[in-house]
């Protein structure tokens, strides 16, 4: 699985992702989302496919 923001400049900044799946998102200082690990690990699907769900920018792209 591989993960990114796009396009990142839409983040809305509310946090819900780094909340839902801390292992892969993050606030940066700038107040917005960014991947830290943009190859998560399978066990982590059901909270990376969450936060996707709930970002409400709708910028999380998941690929198989
Ligand atoms: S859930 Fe979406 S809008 Fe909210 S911080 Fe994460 S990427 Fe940004």
């Amino acid at each position: 699985m591989k993960v990114r923001l796009e396009p990142r400049d839409e983040c809305l900044g509310d946090g819900i992702c780094a909340d839902e799946c801390p292992e892969v998102f993050e606030m940066d200082e700038d107040g917005l989302a960014t991947v830290i690990n943009d190859s998560p690990d399978e066990s982590l699907r059901e909270a990376v496919q969450n936060a996707a769900d709930e970002c409400p920018a709708e910028i999380i792209i998941i690929e198989e």
